[in-house]
């Protein structure tokens, strides 16, 4: 179900999606080499907490009987992982590896949804390359997240940015709308047709989040049921903001 957001609950969305920029900010600034993902993620969880909210992410259901729940409060994915990465007390970032974050602090009802990908200290101009595209493709998409236009609009706009740039999107993931819940309807893929789709009216919150890949666009999981990587082992980035579709402009509800 779409959900539109009375006046309220729009104050209350972006209560959380301040919780989740503050959150952000804070793994930005202690990202370096030697440190590691499970480190960074305690930092996540301890801002979150501090300022009222829970990691939304923590014990989500894997949708499989044999996975456990979700083990951390953020998904922290290196270099070829794409998505839903487990931190780690055994990963510690090394010079030149690029790290996509992605957290969902849940304040007061309401869920605020973000990723980034970071440098990881001086890192390739391909990576850096990749990483500035994947944000583009956020702008291009929302370039279109306006009222009366459709879903679709948004999907082709990042397809086509990103494939004009040589890089691949990921097709088995998209985003979403949120609000009480992490994941609401319409899903939004990184891809489609424009014209096609639910038109987009004022009071609808969105994840809109371009998930690229450097080489080709096949994705697998991992034995832990969780990880997703690349199958040709390229880079990939992940440029993720909720969004609020406005009489006008959207506005962006992650960025402070
Ligand atoms: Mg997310």
């Amino acid at each position: 179900m779409v959900t539109i957001k009375s006046k309220k609950e729009i104050e209350l969305m972006k209560e959380a999606c301040k919780v989740a920029a503050v959150t952000h900010k804070a793994i930005e600034e202690n990202i370096k080499p030697g440190i590691t993902t499970w480190e960074l993620d305690q930092i996540a969880e301890q801002t979150m907490i501090k300022l009222g909210a829970i990691p939304a992410e923590k014990n989500y259901p894997s949708g499989y009987d044999d996975v456990p729940n979700f083990p951390a409060s953020t998904c922290m994915s290196i270099n070829d992982e794409v998505i839903h990465g487990i931190p780690s007390k055994y990963r510690k970032l090394k010079e030149g590896d690029i790290l996509s974050v992605d957290l969902v602090a849940l304040k007061d009802g309401f869920n605020g949804d973000m990723a980034r990908t970071y440098a990881v200290g001086k890192i390739s101009k391909d990576a850096q390359r990749l990483i500035e595209v994947t944000k583009k493709a956020f702008f291009e998409g929302i370039k279109y997240a306006k009222k009366g236009n459709r879903i679709g609009d948004v999907s082709h706009a990042i397809g086509e940015y990103v494939r004009s740039q040589g890089y691949s999107v990921v097709r088995e993931f998209q985003g979403h709308g949120i609000g009480r819940q992490m994941h609401e309807d319409p899903g939004i893929p990184n891809y489609g047709k424009a014209g096609k789709g639910i038109r987009l009216e004022p009071g609808m919150t969105l994840a809109i989040e371009p998930m690229v890949i450097q080489g080709k666009q096949d994705i697998l999981e991992l034995e832990d049921g969780w990880t997703i990587v690349t199958e040709d082992g390229s880079l990939s980035a992940h440029y993720e903001n909720t969004i609020l579709i406005t009489e006008k402009e959207p506005e962006i509800l992650t960025i402070l």
